[in-house]
């Protein structure tokens, strides 16, 4: 929907949701969540309520100064670190949770740290090498997740959910606030 005031806002009604949530990402990008059962003029409601601090969560987030943009050279060391680094981990969470995958490869991505093809062919950003190495493993046990389901369903998030020991919302919390460069 599009909110006078605050733009544009992605309304996301799920079966997840428990209670009625706002979040506001680095990007600026607000999202409300909200479970089935509540109206969507109930989740506005709550918005308008809290439009001050989405305000002012979005300046913050454009106060904070973004890290420079990488250079040439950063990105081939990055690669080379993420080339060495990244498969043979996967390879080690694969074998460790018994999921099986295709061909795995590094790319220079930057609009998302990995994804995971209906092949079950896995491809990692090397910017995956810019974050602490719990956060790296998340992204991983995410895709290889896809293997079992290619999609986002609550199947797939209880099998995430399980394989990082009760953490997936926290670790995905924790994801969001990094952004790639
Ligand atoms: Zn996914």
């Amino acid at each position: 929907m599009r909110h006078p005031v605050l733009g544009d806002i992605i309304l996301s009604r799920s079966v997840r949701a428990r209670r009625i949530s706002l979040t506001v990402r680095p990007s600026g990008e607000v999202r409300l969540s909200f479970p089935t059962y509540v109206s969507e003029r109930r989740a506005i409601a709550f918005l308008e309520a809290k439009a001050e601090w989405v305000a002012s969560a979005r300046s913050r987030f454009a106060a904070r100064p973004k890290p420079p943009a990488p250079t040439k050279e950063e990105v081939e060391r990055l690669r080379a670190e993420a080339k060495a680094t990244l498969p043979p981990r996967l390879e080690m969470l694969a074998r460790r949770f018994g999921l099986r995958y295709g061909k795995v490869t590094v790319r220079a991505a930057r609009s998302k740290w990995g994804s995971c093809s209906w092949r079950n062919d896995i491809s990692l950003s090397l910017y995956l090498m810019t974050l602490p190495e719990h956060l790296r493993d998340y992204v991983m046990i995410h895709e290889l997740c896809h293997t079992v389901h290619h999609d986002h369903s609550p199947r797939f998030h209880a099998l995430v959910d399980r394989l990082t020991g009760g953490k997936e919302k926290l670790l995905a919390r924790e994801l969001r606030s990094y952004s790639i460069r």
